[in-house]
C-alpha cells in the first residue's frame, strides 16, 4: 500500500466527523490506543450523551413511581411521541407514518399481518437470495402461516452469473414478467452482505405497477443513506436502531406505513391497548378505537428505558443532518475504496460492493476466500486493533461510519489487511 499514514492525518484535519460525541472501544492489539472501529453496520458505538439521558429516565422512576406515567419530565405514557417526528424526518416520512416500537423481525411480522395477503394466484413473496437470514425465516414462516409451501411461495432473486450484486433490472424485469403472481416484494434497501443500495423508488414503482405490495427492510439503510419513503410511495418499511442509529444492542426498532394505508378499517392488524387512540386508552372499553396513524400498529406499552437511547440518537441525526452525513460518507468510503484497491490488486481479495457510490452506502465488503473470514477478522482485531466483521463463509465487511469513523481508521484497516493477507504472484 503506497498511500502514507500522514495522508490520513491530513484528511482528518480537513474533514473531521463527530467522533468526540462517542465512546470508542480501546484497541485490543496493535500500536494505537483506540480501535479502528469499522463495525458500526453491526453495532453502532455508544453516544456519550446516552448514559445521562438513560439515567434521568431511571431516576424519574425512583422519584415518582407510578406517577411518572404523567409527571416524569418525559412522561412515559406519551413517550413514544417524542420519537415520532425525528424518526419520520430520518426516513422521509410524515409524522403520522413513523413509529418506534419492538424489534425489527417482530415488526416485519406485524407488518406482514397487514400487508402479506396472498389471494388466488397472487401468493409469492420476492426477496433477494442474499437476504438476511432473519428475513428469510420470517417470510417462509408467513407463507406456512397462510397454509402455503414456502419453497413455492418465496422467490429468491440472484445476481447474474459472475456478478456480485443485483441490478435494478433484475428485480424490475422479474416483476414485469411474473408480477401478477407476486403478493409482496420485501427487499433490503442496503444489502447486509454486499453493501449494495437498491434503487428503492424504481423497484417500489415496478412492484406497485405489478399490483404487489412493496415493503423494505431498512436495517442497513437507515442512518446510512438518505431516504424519502413517503415520496417514493413505499407501502411499508421497518428498520432496527442498533446499527447506524447507535441506540444500543437490541434497541427498539422503527416502522413506516404509508399514509394511504392509515385508518383503513379493512387492513387486518394485531391490536393491544397501545393500538387504540391515546385519548381512549383509559376508557376501559372492550373495543378499541385506533388512530389514523401508524401508531395503530403498536400493541404494548413500550420499554421506556429502551426509548431513551433511541431518542438521544435521533436528536444527534437531527443536529448533524443526513445530507451532511451522506456527503462525508461518500468521501470517507471513496477513500477506503481507493486504499482497498491498492491492497487487493495483488492479493486474493475482491471488493464485491458496487463501485458506483450511488449504488452503495458506507459499507465495503471484501471476499477473502472461503473459510478465511472469521480467522482474518480475528487477526485484524488482535494484531492491529481493527474491528471489522466476518460474514460466513467468505466476506469481511468494513463500514466507515460518517458520524464517528476517521480517515485514519480506514488507513489502519487497509494497512492491517495488507499485513495480514499474503501477496500472490
Ligand atoms: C440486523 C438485521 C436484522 C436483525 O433482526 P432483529 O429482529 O433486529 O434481531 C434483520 N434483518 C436485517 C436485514 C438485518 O440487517
Amino acid at each position: 500500500m503506497h498511500t502514507p499514514q500522514s495522508e490520513a492525518h491530513r484528511l482528518d484535519q480537513t474533514d473531521p466527523g463527530h467522533r468526540h460525541l462517542f465512546h470508542v472501544p480501546p484497541a485490543d492489539g496493535g500500536d494505537h490506543p483506540e480501535s479502528a472501529y469499522l463495525a458500526g453496520n453491526s453495532l453502532g458505538l455508544q453516544p456519550r450523551a446516552t448514559r445521562d439521558e438513560l439515567l434521568a429516565d431511571l431516576d424519574a422512576w425512583g422519584r415518582l413511581g407510578v406517577e411518572g406515567h404523567l409527571e416524569a419530565e418525559r412522561a412515559w405514557l406519551p413517550y413514544h411521541e417524542l420519537l415520532t417526528a425525528p424518526a419520520a424526518r430520518l426516513v422521509g416520512a410524515r409524522p403520522a407514518e413513523a413509529v418506534v416500537m419492538n424489534s425489527l423481525t417482530v415488526n416485519l411480522h406485524l407488518l406482514m399481518v397487514s400487508f402479506y395477503r396472498p389471494a388466488g394466484a397472487r401468493t409469492r413473496i420476492v426477496i433477494e437470495d442474499s437476504a438476511f437470514p432473519s428475513d428469510s425465516y420470517a417470510v417462509r414462516s408467513q407463507a406456512r402461516f397462510h397454509g402455503l409451501d414456502p419453497d413455492d411461495t418465496v422467490v429468491r432473486l440472484r445476481p447474474r452469473p459472475g456478478e456480485d450484486a443485483l441490478r435494478t433490472e433484475d428485480v424490475t424485469d422479474y416483476l414485469a414478467a411474473e408480477g401478477d403472481r407476486v403478493a409482496l416484494v420485501l427487499l433490503g434497501g442496503v444489502n447486509y452482505l454486499t453493501g449494495e443500495l437498491l434503487d428503492i423508488p424504481a423497484i417500489t414503482a415496478a412492484g406497485r405497477a405489478a399490483g404487489a405490495v412493496v415493503g423494505w427492510d431498512l436495517a442497513h439503510a437507515v442512518g446510512n443513506v438518505p431516504l424519502a419513503l413517503h415520496d417514493w410511495d413505499v407501502d411499508f418499511a421497518a428498520w432496527c436502531s442498533y446499527k447506524y442509529l447507535n441506540s444500543g444492542p437490541g434497541a427498539l426498532a422503527g416502522v413506516f406505513v404509508h399514509e394511504r394505508h392509515l385508518g383503513d378499517p379493512d387492513l387486518p392488524r394485531f391490536e393491544g391497548w397501545w393500538s387504540t387512540a391515546a385519548a381512549t386508552r383509559f376508557e376501559m372499553t372492550p373495543v378499541s378505537r385506533p388512530p389514523s396513524t401508524v401508531q395503530a400498529w403498536q400493541i404494548s406499552n413500550p420499554p421506556i428505558f429502551a426509548m431513551g437511547p433511541v431518542r438521544t440518537s435521533l436528536e444527534l441525526f437531527d443536529a448533524v443532518g443526513m445530507p451532511a452525513l451522506r456527503e462525508r460518507s461518500l468521501r470517507l468510503t471513496g477513500w477506503l475504496e481507493r486504499l482497498l484497491d491498492e491492497v487487493t490488486v495483488d492479493r486474493p481479495l475482491r471488493v464485491v460492493t458496487p463501485r458506483d457510490p450511488a449504488r452503495r452506502g458506507c459499507q465495503l465488503s471484501v471476499r477473502v476466500g472461503a473459510g478465511n473470514a472469521a480467522e482474518l477478522t480475528k487477526r485484524l482485531r488482535h494484531e492491529h486493533g481493527v474491528i471489522a466483521d466476518a460474514r460466513e463463509p467468505d466476506v469481511v465487511r468494513f463500514a466507515p461510519v460518517p458520524l464517528y469513523s476517521t480517515y485514519l481508521d480506514c488507513w489502519r484497516a487497509a494497512a492491517a489487511l495488507a499485513a495480514t493477507v499474503g501477496v500472490t504472484r
